[in-house]
C-alpha cells in the first residue's frame, strides 16, 4: 500500500486542460504584473467570501503582515495570537515589530479559547489574531465581542479555511480583515505562492493595495514605504480555474471526514470535535493519540503518509527564545503537539484509499 499524505499533482491532472489554457492566456496577453487577471480573481474571490474587497498578494505571511501594517500596528504594540498555530501567525506580528501574546486553545477544538483572551489584554494590546485551524472556524462572536469591548482590531488568519462557514456565513468578512494563503497545499492552492486579504473596510483594502505595490498609486510616486507583494497573474489565472471547483472539492473532503468519523468511532482516538455553529472545510483531519509516535510509525510501515500540524508550538521554537517562554507556560499547546496526527485527506483521496486508512488505523490502535 502507498497512500501519500497529499498528492498535489492530482489536482493539476484533474483540471489540466482548463489550467493549461488559463496559463497560456496570461502568457499570450503580455501582461505579467497585476492587470486584468488579478483584478478578475480579486472580484471573484471577494464575491465567494461575501466580502466587499479582496486584494491579491504574494503569499499568506505577507497578507498577515500587510493587514497588521494597514492597521498601523508596530513597535511597542501587542497582538494576541493562538499558542497553537503555524508559526507564520506569530512571525507576521514579529515582522512588524510588535509582540505576539499567546493565548491557549480550547482543548476540544484546538482553536483559540475566547474565554482566555480577556486575561491577556494589556494597555499595549492592539489586536486579536484568531486562526481557523484545520479549516474549522474559531468561535468568532465572543472574540469580536471582547475585542470591541477593549477597542481592539480583529484579524483572521484564514489560511486553512477557504469556504468554511461560521454560523452559516462564509469566512471572509466577520472581522476587520481576513488573511488568506494560496500555498499549493491549501484548500484553494496556486501552483506556487499566493495570498490575499478580504475585508468590508474600504480604508484597509486601499491601504493594503498601496502597501503591496511599493506604496505607490501612481507610477514613480510613493506615498508610503511599501513592499513588493503582488499576486502573480499566472497564479491568479490558475486560482480562477480552481475556485470554480472549490465547493465540489470541499464536498469530497467532507465525505472523507465523515467516513473517518464513522469508521474510527471505536478506535479509542480523540476524533475532531465540530461545534454546532461551525461548518469546517477539513483542510486537515487531526486525531489525538497518547501513543502518537507509535501510531505514526505503524501507519508509516503500512504505507500510509501522515503529518503532524505542528510538532513544535511557536513558544518552544528556537526562533522565539527571545520571548523567554518555558514549554509549561502554554501546556495545552505543548501537549497537543505531542498527541496530534493528521491523516491523509483531500479531494483526490479515493474512497478506497480512505477506507484503507481507516482500516490501518483500527489495526494499529487495537
Ligand atoms: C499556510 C499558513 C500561513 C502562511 O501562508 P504562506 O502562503 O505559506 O505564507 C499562515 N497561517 C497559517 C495558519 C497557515 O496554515
Amino acid at each position: 500500500m502507498n497512500i501519500p499524505f497529499l498528492d498535489l499533482g492530482a489536482a493539476y491532472r484533474e483540471l489540466k486542460p482548463e489550467i493549461d489554457a488559463a496559463m497560456q492566456r496570461v502568457l499570450d496577453s503580455g501582461w505579467y504584473i497585476l492587470g486584468p487577471e488579478v483584478d478578475a480573481f480579486e472580484a471573484e474571490w471577494a464575491a465567494y467570501c461575501g466580502a466587499d474587497h479582496a486584494v491579491g498578494l504574494a503569499n499568506g505571511l505577507d497578507a498577515l503582515v500587510l493587514a497588521l501594517r494597514a492597521l498601523d500596528i508596530g513597535a511597542g504594540d501587542e497582538v494576541i495570537v493562538p499558542s497553537n498555530t503555524y508559526i507564520a501567525t506569530w512571525l507576521a506580528v514579529s515582522a512588524v515589530g510588535a509582540r505576539p501574546v499567546p493565548v491557549e486553545p480550547d482543548p476540544a477544538t484546538h482553536n483559540i479559547d475566547p474565554a482566555r483572551i480577556g486575561a491577556a489584554i494589556t494597555p499595549a494590546t492592539r489586536a486579536v489574531l484568531p486562526v481557523h485551524l484545520y479549516g474549522q472556524p474559531a468561535d468568532l462572536d465572543p472574540i469580536l465581542a471582547v475585542a470591541r469591548q477593549h477597542g481592539l482590531a480583529v484579524i483572521e488568519d484564514a489560511a486553512q479555511a477557504h469556504g468554511a462557514r461560521y454560523k452559516g456565513q462564509r469566512i471572509g468578512a466577520h472581522a476587520d480583515v481576513v488573511c488568506w494563503s494560496f500555498y499549493p497545499g491549501k484548500n484553494l492552492g496556486a501552483l506556487g505562492d499566493g495570498g490575499a486579504i478580504t475585508t468590508n473596510r474600504t480604508d484597509l483594502a486601499d491601504r493594503v493595495r498601496l502597501l503591496r505595490n511599493y506604496g505607490s498609486r501612481e507610477k514613480y510616486v510613493n506615498d508610503v514605504q511599501g513592499v513588493n507583494s503582488r499576486l502573480d497573474p499566472v497564479q491568479a489565472a490558475v486560482l480562477r480555474v480552481k475556485l470554480r471547483h472549490l465547493d465540489d472539492w470541499t464536498d469530497r473532503r467532507r465525505a472523507i471526514a465523515s467516513a473517518y468519523c464513522d469508521a474510527l468511532q471505536a478506535s479509542g482516538l480523540v476524533l475532531p470535535h465540530v461545534p454546532a455553529w461551525a461548518d469546517p472545510v477539513w483542510h486537515l483531519y487531526v486525531v489525538g493519540a497518547l501513543n502518537r509516535d507509535d501510531l505514526q510509525a505503524r501507519l508509516g510501515r503500512a504505507g500510509i503518509g501522515t503529518l503532524i500540524h505542528y510538532p513544535i508550538p511557536p513558544h518552544m521554537q528556537a526562533a522565539y527564545t527571545s520571548l523567554g517562554f518555558a514549554p509549561a507556560d502554554f501546556p495545552i499547546a505543548r501537549d497537543l503537539a505531542q498527541q496530534i496526527l493528521s491523516l491523509p485527506i483531500g479531494p483526490h483521496l479515493s474512497t478506497e484509499d480512505a477506507q484503507a486508512v481507516s482500516a490501518a488505523v483500527l489495526e494499529a490502535t487495537f
